[in-house]
């Protein structure tokens, strides 16, 4: 496990290579934040998801701010993770799209929760404790094999910012 130093709680240790891609990685130091997250606010606190701590206290969920200006593509980084297969993963949400690894595996499919995550992907990791420590670097190799001429993702201009996690 690892600890959130802003938040004060511990997540999952395999989060902290996703952690490097949301803000370390070093070409991305300026990125958008204000979608980011790790553990849920109070209204999440009363819903089932791996924002909360878990019944081993572990946080297993993040998310990261879409800001593609700044080097981070939310919705090109969910299709990197997805084409790793890493078994880590316990499922993905972006663009109102969720892919899993258990349900379906790895297709994506329509996401109908009350905020569709245009402004920030959301991770969570499988509830296996030898899984979800795992801090081997995420394949995220498929993002180099991106090129500028690739398709846009749909613009989240108009919806608003504060819609939630
Ligand atoms: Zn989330």
């Amino acid at each position: 496990m690892i600890l959130d130093k802003e938040n004060g709680h511990e997540m999952a240790g395999s989060t902290k290579p996703v952690d490097a891609a949301r803000s370390g990685q070093s070409d991305a130091p300026d990125r958008d934040k204000s979608s980011d997250g790790t553990i849920g606010d109070e209204r999440h606190q009363t819903t089932k998801s791996e924002h909360n701590p878990d019944a081993n206290g572990v946080v297993r969920a993040m998310d990261i701010t879409h800001d593609p200006a700044h080097g981070v593509d939310a919705r090109k980084l969910a299709e990197a993770l997805v084409a790793s297969r890493d078994t880590r993963i316990l499922y993905l949400i972006s663009n109102a799209q969720i892919v899993s690894s258990v349900v379906q595996p790895w297709i994506w499919r329509r996401y109908n929760g009350i905020n569709p995550h245009r402004h920030h992907m959301h991770i969570s990791v499988v509830t296996e404790p030898h899984r979800y420590d795992d801090i081997r670097p995420w394949d995220l190799s498929a993002l180099e094999k991106e090129d500028a001429t690739s398709p846009q993702t749909p613009d989240a201009s108009s919806v608003p910012a504060s819609a939630g996690r």
